[in-house]
C-alpha cells in the first residue's frame, strides 16, 4: 500500500478554540485514506504549518503506508536542520497519526489493538469553561454548574488576567509580571470555582507559560496557600528547564508540563530532574501516536501520570484517547469544552464523552467518519481537496 497524497483541510469554525480546525488526510493506492490534524494556535501557524504538509508530498508520496516507524523517522530527520523540535514534529505528528488510522483501517482494528491492548474501557476527562463568560459572577456559576451537571470531575482554566483586549493570548511574555491587585483576583476567582465545583472537583490552574521565575514561584505559593489545587500548569515559559525546576522547589503544588515539549528527548531532563508531576504532550504536536505512547512508557518508568493535552479537535482527542486507553500511568486526557458539538459538527456519529468519560469510538483505526462534503463547504480558500 502507497501513500498517494497528503491533503491540508483547514477550516474555519467558531466552535474551534483557536477559530480553525487544521486536519490532514493521507491517501493511499489502495483507496484507504487516514487522518491526522495539527490544529495550531494562530491562524499563521496553521496557514505555515499546512504548506509544510503539502511539501511532504515530494517526501513521502510512493512510500510504503505500513512504514509508520521509517517514515516518522524520515520526515522528522528532513526537519533537523531548521529545528527538528516544534514545526517539524507537528507535520510527523500528522502524518504518524494517519497511518496509524491507515494500518487499522487496513487491518480492521482499533489503533489501540495495534498498541498493546486496552487497560480500561474508557478514558476520564477534565475540560474547560468558556472564560469569555467569567466577566460576571454569574456566567461564573453557569459555566462550572454545567460542566458538573455534565458529569466531568476535573476542571481546567486561567485564573490569570490577561493583557487589556487580548483575552485568549497566551503567548504574549514581555515582562512575565503580574500585580497584586491581578494576583489577589485570580486568587478570589480559583476559590470562588472551588465553591462552586464543590470539594470533590478536580482543579487544574493553566499558567500558559507566561511568568518569570520571581512571579511563577509568588503566584504558585498564593495558589498553595488556596489549597487543594491538583496542578499548577507552565509556570514558566518553556525553553528553560533550569526556571522550571527553581519553581518546582519553591511551591507545594503539583506541576504539570508538557504542552510545548517535543518528542520524548525533550521530556528525559524532565524526568531526570523531577521537574514534574503530571505529563502532558499533545498528540498532534509532540510526534503523534507513536511518539505519545513512547514517551508514556518513559513516564511509567518514572512513576508520573499521563495526562495529554488533546484540546485542539476530534482527531487530536480520539488519537491521544487510543494511546492513553492502553497506558497504565494514565491520569485523565483534556478536552476543549464538555460540549463537542464543535468536533461533532465533521463526522457521521457523534462522539461520546457521557458522564465526563470518553468512550472511544467503534470501528478500525481511530473510528472516526469525517463529512468530506461538510468539509469541502467550510475550507478555507486554498486548503482542500
Ligand atoms: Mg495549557
Amino acid at each position: 500500500m502507497k501513500i498517494t497524497e497528503l491533503v491540508p483541510w483547514l477550516i474555519r469554525s467558531a466552535g474551534s478554540y483557536w477559530g480553525e480546525f487544521l486536519f490532514v488526510q493521507v491517501r493511499t493506492d489502495e483507496g484507504i485514506s487516514g487522518w491526522g490534524e495539527i490544529t495550531t494556535t494562530t491562524p499563521t501557524a496553521n496557514r505555515g504549518i499546512a504548506a509544510m504538509v503539502r511539501q511532504l508530498n515530494d517526501l513521502v508520496v510512493g512510500d510504503d503506508a505500513t512504514r509508520i516507524e521509517d517514515t516518522w523517522n524520515k520526515v522528522f530527520r528532513a526537519f533537523t536542520y531548521m529545528g527538528s523540535r516544534g514545526a517539524g514534529t507537528n507535520v510527523t505528528s500528522a502524518l504518524d497519526i494517519a497511518l496509524w488510522d491507515i494500518r487499522g483501517k487496513a487491518l480492521g482494528l482499533p489503533v489501540c489493538d495495534l498498541l498493546g491492548g486496552r487497560v480500561r474501557e474508557d478514558l476520564l476527562l477534565y475540560t474547560h469553561p468558556d472564560q469569555h463568560r467569567f466577566g460576571t459572577r454569574e456566567g461564573i456559576v453557569d459555566e462550572i454548574r454545567t460542566i458538573v451537571d455534565s458529569g466531568h470531575t476535573g476542571i481546567k482554566f486561567d485564573p490569570f488576567p490577561h493583557a487589556p483586549g487580548v483575552p485568549e493570548t497566551n503567548d504574549r511574555y514581555l515582562d512575565g509580571r503580574m500585580t497584586r491587585a491581578e494576583e489577589r483576583q485570580a486568587m478570589e476567582l480559583t476559590a470562588l470555582i472551588r465553591e462552586i465545583a464543590g470539594p470533590d472537583v478536580d482543579l487544574l490552574i493553566d499558567a500558559h507559560g507566561r511568568f518569570d521565575v520571581p512571579n511563577a514561584i509568588r503566584l504558585g505559593q498564593a495558589l498553595d496557600e488556596v489549597g487543594g489545587i491538583h496542578w499548577y500548569e507552565e509556570p514558566v515559559p518553556p525553553e528553560s528547564y533550569h526556571a522550571l525546576e527553581q519553581v518546582r522547589d519553591r511551591v507545594r503544588t503539583p506541576i504539570s508540563v508538557g504542552e510545548r515539549l517535543h518528542t520524548r528527548w525533550d521530556f528525559v531532563p524532565v524526568f531526570e530532574k523531577q521537574l514534574t508531576d503530571f505529563a502532558m504532550p499533545d498528540v498532534t504536536w509532540t510526534g503523534g501516536i507513536s511518539e505519545l505512547k513512547k514517551i508514556s512508557t518513559m513516564a511509567e518508568a518514572y512513576y508520573v501520570p499521563m495526562s495529554p493535552h488533546d484540546a485542539a479537535g476530534p482527531v487530536n482527542l480520539v488519537a491521544g484517547g487510543h494511546v492513553m486507553i492502553t497506558v497504565p500511568n494514565f491520569y485523565r486526557i483534556e478536552s476543549s469544552s464538555c460540549d463537542l458539538r464543535a468536533y461533532n459538527q465533521f463526522l457521521t456519529a457523534p462522539l461520546d464523552n457521557s458522564d465526563g468519560r470518553l468512550k472511544l469510538p467503534p470501528g478500525p483505526g481511530l473510528g472516526l467518519d469525517f463529512d468530506l462534503e461538510f468539509l469541502r463547504a467550510h475550507a478555507q480558500d486554498g486548503f482542500h481537496d
